[in-house]
């Protein structure tokens, strides 16, 4: 098979073209390296099965090219990070909505699959835990920038099932819940690259708000392995799926259990929200997903413990910092 990953250079990205690779099929990579990096694919730079296109999928005639090449597509290539979403909207709400378009309208020319990787951030401020796909999607004011990332995706979303159930074009929604592992960095943010960067470093570990709200962090490889069963299965078609690990933590815990992992003396601080992102930064008191219909269509379950995942992004940092 021939697979196309936009934002295959990306941390996600680029372990769904390892995972392609190794099960021996052909990947094609459209990356514009603004969050992803060469660094990721650079283990896959030489080999014969694997081929890398540094563009925007904006750019019509190259993406048209890779789309007809290919016999399914990913759709990761997006503006990620709540940080970078706070600090550039305009690129954000670009990036989203234009590359889905110019992707899922190619792609219908040739009715060629496409899965588009959208977000747990959807759900926005919704309480209604654990999140299920058909629930209600919560968001905050227009004035506060970060809700242009969750209403980008849902555009997106919108978009893709409109194609499936207008024009045909078959097409799968995932909503990735907090994703970690190697390769993952905290320039845009992610709490646990950050966190361990700050352990390792024996800087202050910083906590914003005070901690309480929580999250459940995905194994990256685990979530891999969700996407491209989703992708083998026509069952899967014209519907959303949650993925991601529904095993809750605080960020305090979160934040206390790295420590102990990294036998660091870094002490933990508490930063206000509005010093962290902007004044009046909304942020979800918890974020836990119902991962039933996923498992039931593709018998998907969190294989991978917080522990594992901590311990991979440690060695990861560790190996990066001798390298
Ligand atoms: N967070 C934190 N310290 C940091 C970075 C993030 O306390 O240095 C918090 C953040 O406010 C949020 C949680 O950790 O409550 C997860 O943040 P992340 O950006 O990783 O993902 P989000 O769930 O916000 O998309």
């Amino acid at each position: 098979m021939r697979v196309l990953i936009t934002g295959g250079a990306g941390f996600i990205g680029s372990h769904l073209s390892d995972a392609y690779i190794q099960r021996g099929d052909e990947v094609y990579v459209i990356d514009d390296l603004s969050t992803g990096t060469i660094e990721n694919i650079q283990h896959l730079k030489r080999h014969p099965r694997f081929h890398y296109t540094i563009d925007t999928v904006h750019n019509h005639p190259v993406t048209a090219e890779l789309i007809d090449q290919c016999d399914v597509i990913f759709h990761l290539a997006a503006a990620v990070g709540v940080k970078l979403i706070v600090e550039s909207p305009v690129r954000t709400i670009e990036t989203n909505v234009r590359g889905t378009e110019v992707v899922l309208s190619i792609a219908n020319k040739k009715k060629k699959k496409v899965l588009i990787a959208s977000t747990s951030e959807v759900y926005g401020l919704s309480s209604d835990v654990p999140f299920r796909e058909d629930g209600n999607l919560v968001m905050g004011a227009t004035t506060k920038g970060r809700w242009s990332y969750a209403c980008s995706k849902a555009i997106d979303e919108f978009l893709a099932l409109a194609y499936w159930r207008e024009k045909k074009l078959p097409t799968i929604i995932v909503r990735l819940f907090n994703t970690v592992g190697p390769r993952q960095t905290g320039q845009y943010g992610m709490v646990i690259p950050t966190f361990v960067k700050q352990a390792l470093a024996g800087r202050p570990i910083t906590v914003y708000g005070d901690g309480q709200q929580s999250r459940c962090f995905g194994y990256v490889g685990d979530v891999v392995g969700a996407l491209i069963k989703l992708m083998e299965n026509s069952d899967a078609v014209g519907q959303v799926f949650n993925i991601g690990s529904n095993a809750e933590i605080s960020i305090l815990k979160l934040a206390q259990r790295v420590k102990e992992i990294t036998h660091s003396d870094s002490e933990i601080v508490f930063v206000p929200y509005d010093e962290a992102y902007e004044e009046g930064f909304e942020d979800m008191p918890r974020r836990v997903p119902d991962i039933s219909k996923v498992s039931e269509l593709v018998g998907f379950r969190p294989e991978m413990s917080l522990d594992g995942i901590l311990e991979s992004v440690v060695d990861y940092q560790i190996g990066r910092r001798h390298r």
